[in-house]
């Protein structure tokens, strides 16, 4: 930090009540105490921890729901429930679509991605409904009224995971129910499995595919089938399930990349060309779209105004490590990648994200949900999850 005399306090505004608005939230009060006033501005007024959410078609857990207006008020920070409409950098204002304008000293986005269902006729899982459609495809798959299903990835960018968590979840439910006959398949331009987690990773989420019979289609066993499959052309099924297609949540006065309309931010969420103005989690152009990642980029986030208002703190800036849990049906299984090549200023050890073992991430968020404890469903995670902890720099990122 090279200024000379920074503010000893400020007006922090934070947009958005997902895993990076609240990582920031929490990790702002720790590490700046009450040298920041904090405002929380969220469209809805309820944290749903959105990674269980696919355990809930299978009855093996459910998502923990938090009521917003509670959190912000255990962090001492004031709940505006509204939509953002507009950011005035200049005059750091920002403009609800209801009630008066917010002025800040320094604003924080994290209001996440909007999702786009990609194929149509598919169940795009994380959409409104998604969810009874999932129970109705296993409903009707069990009594044999159908008899496949192929799991198609919309690209390589997002979240992968999910997509094959239901593909194995499906096929571990069938099994379970003793029924027989079904084709399983997941299509995608991944050359193998989960590439973005390895090859370590990916050899075992590939043999897992294979003890449970699920078909992989993948660009390496021929792109000409997988280019069907993406777009959802004549691939001979009853049922096809994919996962939203993101783009950046396109606020007037917040600019945007060309392509997805992604915030431009450098590695401490500073956003391009805006003073003052940080962005953190899927709303960033980081082209992983996890939760975890989301957290770490609201901690440099964090760390970096927290410093700015005179914290005694060398803000970090954002490295980012891969580690996600992998829903199997199947019992615990566990799996750690090797860190070779891994960028030194990468622990293999990552602190403390992992306990409690939830699927919500975040330094801080992961304890203060856990200790919490009074979401509906919250608990430990559903029988049969992978886990995977995979420094990025040593992985190719998908383009
Ligand atoms: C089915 C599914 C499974 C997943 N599984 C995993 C997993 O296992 N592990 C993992 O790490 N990640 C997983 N993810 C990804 C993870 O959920 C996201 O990366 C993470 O939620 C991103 O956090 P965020 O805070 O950036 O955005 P979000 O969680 O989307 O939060 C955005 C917030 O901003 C608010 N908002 C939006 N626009 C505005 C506006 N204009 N004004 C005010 N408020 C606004 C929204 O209401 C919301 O509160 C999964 C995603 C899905 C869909």
């Amino acid at each position: 930090m090279t200024e000379v005399n920074p503010p000893s306090s400020g007006r922090v505004v934070i947009i958005g009540g997902g895993v990076a608005g609240l990582e920031a939230l929490l990790a702002l009060r720790a590490l700046a105490g009450d040298r920041v006033e904090l405002t929380l501005v969220t469209q809805n007024d309820v944290f749903v921890d959105r990674p269980m959410t696919v355990a809930e078609p299978f009855g093996l857990g459910s998502a923990a729901r938090h009521s917003l207006p509670e959190l912000a008020a255990e962090s001492g920070a004031e709940f505006v429930q509204a939509t953002v409409v507009a950011v005035d950098a200049d005059e750091h204002r920002v403009s609800l679509d209801a009630g008066p304008n917010l002025s800040y000293d320094t604003l924080i986005l994290a209001p996440g991605a909007q999702p786009t269902a990609p194929l149509p006729d598919a169940i795009t899982f994380g959409v409104e409904g998604s969810g009874e459609a999932m129970r109705e495809m296993l409903t009707r798959l069990r009594r044999g009224d159908a008899r496949s299903a192929a799991f198609v990835a919309p690209s390589m960018t997002g979240w992968l995971l999910p997509l094959y968590e239901l593909a194995l979840m499906t096929a571990h439910d069938l099994a379970r129910n003793n029924v027989e006959g079904v084709h399983l398949s997941l299509v995608t331009s991944e050359t193998r499995p989960l590439a973005v987690f390895g090859e370590d990773g990916s050899e075992i989420v590939a043999r897992l595919l294979e003890e449970e019979g699920i078909e992989f289609i993948g660009a390496a066993g021929g792109t000409q089938e997988v280019m069907v499959g993406v777009s959802g052309e004549s691939l001979a099924g009853d049922y096809l399930v994919t996962l939203p297609v993101l783009r950046g949540p396109g606020i007037n006065g917040v600019p945007g990349t060309r392509d997805q309309n992604f915030i431009p931010v450098d590695e401490y969420g500073r956003v391009e060309g805006l003073a003052d103005v940080h962005a953190a989690g899927d709303a960033a152009n980081f082209p992983v779209k996890q939760g975890g990642l989301a957290a770490q980029q609201a901690d440099s986030v964090a760390e970096y105004v927290a410093a700015s208002y005179g914290a005694n703190i060398d803000p970090t800036p954002f490295r980012p490590s891969l580690r996600g849990m992998l829903f199997t049906g199947e019992d615990p299984l566990y799996m750690r990648s090797g860190v070779a090549g891994a960028d030194p200023d990468t622990p293999d050890a990552w602190y403390p994200l992992w306990w409690p073992p939830t699927k919500v991430a975040g330094r801080y968020l992961a304890p203060y949900l856990f200790e919490r404890g009074d979401g509906e469903g919250i608990g430990g995670p559903p029988v049969g999850f992978i886990d995977v902890d995979i420094p990025l720099a040593a992985v190719t990122l998908p383009g």
